[in-house]
This record gives structure tokens, sequence and C-alpha cells, in this order.
């Protein structure tokens, strides 16, 4: 029987990561749109080789991983090129996702996508999911991990999905904007909620 699936999203140091890690100390799986877009194009499997196949082995960093900096710069300019790429990696990403959700074990299951809306992958979710803080939290959290500048943060949040697009076409919004305790409640609330869901689910 296929899970419950819930997608999580929020613009960048939403605090995507710290929720997913809540749910996960509850027992909750999770499958991550970033890690299996990375995983797809591991040293080794037929995605590398055909990469390699079409833009030649400098793509590739010395130690055989892609170089995604390289890569990035071949297709920047070049649509058609880009237009390869995507037609290779899109449906490879897509089937991979599909096949770990799909195989999950706990009672639901968390599809983390970070550009889950402006990829358009509502499709694979049953509940979507919005972790929602001000853009002022947005900034101020994303300089405190990363470092870097304001203007930097601002260009990745002007290429997202705006706040009120997203809480728009959320089911459930956790509001960040506090402490970790009032976060915790929120986990938990919903973790109930979610479990009753599931149990229905068919
Ligand atoms: P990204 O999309 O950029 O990877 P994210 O949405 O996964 O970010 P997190 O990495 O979970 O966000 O959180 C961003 C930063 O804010 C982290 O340093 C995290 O520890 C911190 N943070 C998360 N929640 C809170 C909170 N309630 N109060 C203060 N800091 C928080």
């Amino acid at each position: 029987m296929k899970p419950l699936i819930i997608g999580l999203t929020g613009g960048i140091g939403s605090g995507k990561t710290t929720v997913a890690n809540a749910f996960a100390a509850k027992g909750i799986q999770q499958v991550d749109a970033d890690l299996v877009a990375r995983q797809v194009v591991a040293p080794g499997s037929p995605a590398l080789q055909q990469i390699v196949a079409h833009f030649g082995a400098d793509i590739l960093q010395s130690d055989g991983a892609l170089n995604r900096a390289a890569l990035r710069q071949r297709i920047f300019s070049q649509p058609a090129e880009k237009d390869w790429l995507n037609a290779l990696l899109h449906p490879i990403i897509r089937q991979q996702m599909q096949a770990e959700l799909a195989t999950a074990t706990s009672s639901y299951v968390l599809f983390v996508a970070p550009l889950l809306l402006e990829n358009q992958l509502q499709s694979y979710i049953d509940r979507l999911l919005v972790v929602d803080v001000t853009e002022q939290n947005q900034i101020a959290r994303t300089l405190l991990r990363d470092g870097g500048s304001e203007q930097e943060v601002a260009a990745i949040m002007a290429a997202q999905v705006s706040r009120q697009q997203r809480l728009a076409a959320a089911d459930d919004v956790i509001d960040n904007n506090a402490g970790p305790e009032q976060l915790a409640a929120q986990v938990d609330a919903l973790h109930q909620r979610y479990l009753k869901l599931a149990a229905k689910h068919s």
C-alpha cells in the first residue's frame, strides 16, 4: 500500500531541515529531493556515464565526481544542452523519488523538496506542509548559518516562489518564527494529525 506522502517545503533558511529532523526523531522516514538529484549522478551511475559521453571527460573532477560548476557553465548559455540534460535527468530523478516514496515503511513519509512548488511536484504528494518565517528571519538565519551577503540571500529568495504563494498552496503551516519549544509543539500536533490521516489513507 502506498504510504501517505506529506510534502515539506519552505524558502531558503526557513527551517525545513530542522523540521524534517524533528519528524525523523519520531521515526518518520523522508525522501529528500535534492539528495536524490545528487545520487542519480553519483560516480558509477548510468546517468553520469551518459553525461561524460555527451560533454567529455573534463566534466568530471579529478576524483571522478561530476564537476557541477563546469556543467552549469556548459549549459548556462546553451539552451539545447540544458534541454538535453533535463531530458536525461528529470525522468530518472522522478522515477527514483517515486520508488523511494512508495517503499517507505513509516506510518507516513515526508517528501522534503525546497523547490516543490517551483518544480511543480505537487502530484507526488497527498498534502503540503509549509515552513513559514518572515523574510527578515529567513535572511538573518541564512546569514548566520552560511555567511555571505544579504544581497546573495535576497537573490536566491527572488528566484523562489513568494511567501504568499507558498502559504496559498499550503494545507498545513508551521510558524517557525519563534524558538525550538514552539516548533516542537507544532510538530507534535501535526504528527498526531498525520497519524490519524495515515490510518484512513489507502
Ligand atoms: P535551506 O533551504 O537553506 O537548506 P532550511 O529551510 O533547511 O534551509 P534550516 O537549515 O533548518 O533551514 O534552518 C536555517 C537556520 O536557522 C539553521 O541554522 C537553523 O539551525 C536555524 N533555525 C531553524 N529554526 C530556528 C528557530 N526556530 N529559531 C532560530 N533558529 C532556527
